[in-house]
C-alpha cells in the first residue's frame, strides 16, 4: 500500500521505532519533562514568545478547533469566518452549535480569496477572524499577511487553523500577528492521528480564555493550560503520540524547519511539473506545499481514484460532496520519495 493522502501520511522510520515501545505511566516528573520539552520546542518552531500558552489535547484536529471556538468566544462576540471549503464550513458549524454570532466569507471551490472579499466587511465590528490558513479541501493557501493586516487594522484577534500548513508552508506566529494557532499530529508532523495542539499568545489567553465560565470539561482550554504549567494534562493523554511528537520536534529542529519546508516545496513543484503534459488542470490560486489538487474538468476524478486504489493499492486523497468527481489531491507530506511520484504519474497515465 502507498498513501498520497494528507493525514495519516507515510511515517518515518524513527516514528515507527518510537511507536513500538511500551508506554510508561504518565503522572510522573519524567513525563512532565516530555510535555514541557514539547511546549518549548513548539514555541520555537511556531516562532512565538515563551509567554505563550499551550494546550495539548487528545483528539483529532477538530477537537482543538472546537476547544478554541467554544472556550474563547460567546454570544457577546461576533466572528468573521473564512469559509472556502469543508474545513471553513467546520468553523461555521461550531459557531452555529455554540451560538456565536458570525459572518462568513464564502468562496467557490476555484475562487481566490482577495482583499475585495475582506473589504466588504470593513465597516462591521468583529472580535476575531477564524481561518484555515490552508483550506485542505481545495488546496488554497490564503495570504496570511493580507488577513493579518485586516485584523490588525480592525483590532480583531486572528485564530488560525494551521493543521495542514504547519511544517509545509512558512509560518511565523508572532510576526504574522496570529493570536491563536491550531495544529495536529497526523499532517506534516507525520505521526499517528489523535493529538492536537493549541498555542495562544498571552493576550489571547488573558482576553479570551482565562476568565470565561466553563463551557465544557474535556475540551476546557483553561483546564489544559492550568495543567500544562506543570507539564500535565487534565485527562489521560495519548501518551504514545506525545513521545512521537517530542521525537519529531527534535528531528525538525535538528534538521531546520526551513529545510523541511524547502524539501516539501521541491516535491510539490516537481510533481506539478510532471503532470503538466497530462492535460489536467491545477487551480489558479496560491497552493500550499502540502498537496496538489488536480481538477478533472471531465468529471473523472473518482474513476482515477478508484483505479489506483483497486488495481495498485495506491491511495490519493479523494474529495467529498460536490467535488468528488472533480478533484483528487496528492499529498507531499510525510516520508515521500521522488520515485513514489514517478510511479504514481505512470499509473495515472494508464487510466487517463
Ligand atoms: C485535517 C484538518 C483538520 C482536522 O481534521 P480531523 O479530521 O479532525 O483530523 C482541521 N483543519 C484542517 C485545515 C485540516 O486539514
Amino acid at each position: 500500500m502507498r498513501i498520497f493522502t494528507v493525514g495519516p501520511v507515510e511515517m518515518f522510520e524513527r516514528t515507527l521505532d518510537v511507536r513500538s515501545k511500551q508506554l510508561p505511566y504518565f503522572r510522573t516528573d519524567e513525563f512532565s519533562e516530555v510535555m514541557l520539552e514539547i511546549q518549548t520546542r513548539l514555541f520555537r518552531v511556531l516562532k512565538t514568545k515563551e509567554s505563550s500558552k499551550c494546550a495539548i489535547i487528545t483528539g483529532s484536529g477538530s477537537a482543538a478547533m472546537e476547544a478554541v471556538v467554544s472556550n474563547s468566544f460567546d454570544k457577546q462576540d461576533k466572528l468573521l469566518v473564512i469559509n472556502g471549503g469543508s474545513f471553513g464550513h467546520r468553523f461555521v458549524q461550531l459557531c452555529e452549535i455554540y451560538q456565536i454570532p458570525f459572518d462568513e466569507v464564502k468562496l467557490n471551490y476555484d475562487e481566490t480569496l482577495t482583499q475585495e472579499h475582506l473589504d466588504a466587511y470593513q465597516n462591521n465590528e468583529y472580535s476575531a477572524m477564524l481561518v484555515n490558513i490552508h483550506e485542505t479541501s481545495t488546496g488554497q493557501l490564503y495570504d496570511i499577511k493580507m488577513l493579518s493586516a485586516f485584523c490588525k487594522a480592525k483590532g480583531m484577534k486572528l485564530v488560525v487553523d494551521a493543521i495542514s500548513s504547519f511544517l509545509s508552508d512558512p509560518f511565523h506566529m508572532d510576526d504574522d500577528g496570529v493570536d491563536c494557532v491550531i495544529i495536529s499530529s497526523q499532517k506534516a508532523l507525520s505521526l499517528a492521528p489523535g493529538l492536537s495542539m493549541v498555542v495562544m499568545n498571552e493576550s489571547f489567553y488573558l482576553d479570551n480564555v482565562k476568565d470565561k465560565p466553563i463551557i465544557n470539561l474535556y475540551l476546557s482550554l483553561n483546564e489544559h493550560i492550568k495543567n500544562m504549567e506543570r507539564g500535565q494534562t487534565p485527562n489521560t493523554p495519548a501518551v504514545g503520540i506525545c513521545f512521537e511528537v517530542l521525537d519529531m520536534l527534535r528531528y525538525v529542529e535538528e534538521k531546520g524547519v526551513d529545510t523541511i519546508i524547502e524539501e516539501t516545496h521541491a516535491k510539490a513543484i516537481r510533481f506539478r511539473e510532471m503532470i503538466k503534459p497530462l492535460d489536467l488542470s491545477v487551480p489558479a490560486f496560491t497552493l500550499s506545499n502540502t498537496l496538489t489538487p488536480i481538477v478533472f474538468e471531465n468529471g473523472k476524478a473518482r474513476i482515477v481514484y478508484e483505479y489506483l486504489r483497486d488495481k495498485y493499492d495506491i491511495f490519493v486523497t479523494p474529495s467529498g460532496g460536490d467535488l468528488a468527481t472533480k478533484i483528487i489531491r496528492v499529498g507531499h507530506i510525510g516520508n515521500m520519495k521522488d520515485e513514489y511520484y514517478d510511479d504514481l504519474v505512470e499509473k495515472m497515465k494508464e487510466v487517463l
